[in-house]
């Protein structure tokens, strides 16, 4: 019998290439739900390939899709259907936030691309899996690497994990050139083809921060034992580094195709030919350089958040939704986003944040407050 799969955000990078996976692997997983923002066009087309009995679409159902669910609702509806056995949150940003505990509650399996969702509620999502039965399988590729070394080793033989960061298409510009940067530079990622919004957080490291936080959650792990390294060709994914002092590192070519598989199969490997064989030779060389961290304070600031716990996490994170937004509205510069993040969490890391609706009254509180800073 082959597995169901709840694809949310279906039509976005992480979404179309999991579809590229789920399609090679059909004599092991179905296809049972498929749902996107607002790309009826592209939603259509997967669902006349794959036919899933459910299609969900938040917004612009629209005429000719009678049979559609529509509205924010349909997340939720998806991801606890009862001929779903894994929900693959691709959804960018805490609109996810729902899906994933309610997945987790109905004790699925959480493939999780939707790292915000972790990062705004890692504490609600782990009580969610206890009561439910459900787990977090990481599809970051970093921490699909970090999962992968561990092999199922305890944490007390780690001592410390190293996330790998490409450095983004800034790596090595100079403060003053970085307040310049356009939408366009910043879009522009060395390694990876990915969503928006995630290429901005690439650029400015908060990507880096938020892979932390969930880092920090997905293997229970102390921040100080929670490093960052730059590594430009975006091949080395991450690295383990255990008590006795062996270093065990995951490698491939910068493809998401493995991550999505492996999280699908975990702990198990199977049989798939869909990436082209590792070629070290090609790879090289791979090299690795310091943080810069006083250019890219975005990344800092997201790690204090996560020491601080509590709502920190989850104003970092609306902070930083809210400014990458304006920022790829062109309303306000590169440097900027950093500020906002700095400012909002000045005001609102002290919040309450041990509810959901806590979490959502802070996140709503903090992008007012980016907005505000710019008049938006
Ligand atoms: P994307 O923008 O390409 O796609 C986002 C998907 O989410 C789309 O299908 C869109 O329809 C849906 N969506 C957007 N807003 C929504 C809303 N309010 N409600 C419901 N659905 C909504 O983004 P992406 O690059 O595929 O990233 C998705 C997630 O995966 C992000 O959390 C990102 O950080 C993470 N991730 C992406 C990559 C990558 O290579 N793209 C790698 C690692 C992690
Ligand atoms: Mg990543």
């Amino acid at each position: 019998m082959t597995r169901g799969v709840a694809l949310l955000g279906s039509t976005g990078s992480i979404g179309t290439t999991a579809l590229r996976v789920l399609d090679r692997q059909r004599h092991r997983f179905h296809v049972a739900a498929l749902t996107a923002f607002a790309n009826t066009q592209l939603l259509a087309e997967q669902a006349s390939h794959f036919k899933p009995a459910f299609v969900g679409v938040v917004s612009n159902g629209g005429p000719g899709h009678d049979c559609w669910r529509t509205g924010e609702g349909c997340l939720v509806e998806a991801a606890t259907r009862d001929d779903v056995d894994i929900v693959l949150n691709a959804v960018v940003g805490a609109a996810g936030l729902d899906a994933t505990l309610a997945a987790l509650e109905a004790g699925k399996r959480v493939a999780l691309a939707n790292k915000e969702t972790l990062v705004m509620a890692g504490d609600l999502a782990a009580a969610a899996a206890d009561r439910g039965g459900g787990e977090i399988v990481p599809v970051d590729s970093e921490h699909s690497a970090i999962l992968q070394c561990l092999a199922g080793r305890h944490v007390d033989d780690v001592r410390r994990v190293i996330l790998t960061a490409s450095g983004g298409p800034f790596r090595d510009w100079p403060a003053e050139r970085l307040a310049r940067a356009t939408i366009d530079d910043a879009l522009h990622h060395p390694t990876w083809r990915m969503g928006r919004k995630i290429t901005v957080d690439s650029a400015t490291l908060a990507n880096k921060a938020l892979e932390v936080i969930e880092a920090h959650y997905l293997f229970d792990l102390p921040y100080d034992r929670i490093e960052v390294v730059v590594h430009p060709q975006s091949v080395v994914h991450s690295l383990v580094e255990f008590v006795d002092g062996n270093v065990l590192a995951q490698l491939s070519a910068p493809t998401m195709e493995l991550p999505v598989l492996y999280a699908l199969t975990h702990p198990e490997r199977v049989p798939d030919d869909g990436v082209r064989p590792f070629d070290p030779v090609a790879c090289s060389p791979l090299t690795f350089e310091p943080v810069r961290y006083d250019q890219f304070p975005a990344l800092r600031l997201g790690m204090n958040a996560g020491r601080a716990g509590g709502a920190a996490p989850a104003v970092f994170n609306a902070a930083n939704e809210q400014a990458v937004a304006l920022f790829l509205q062109g309303r306000i510069t590169f440097t900027q986003i950093a500020n906002a993040i700095e400012s909002t969490l000045a005001a609102f890391a002290g919040a309450p944040g041990d509810t959901r609706d806590a979490l959502l009254a802070v996140d709503s509180d903090a992008r007012r407050h980016v907005r505000s800073l710019f008049s938006c």
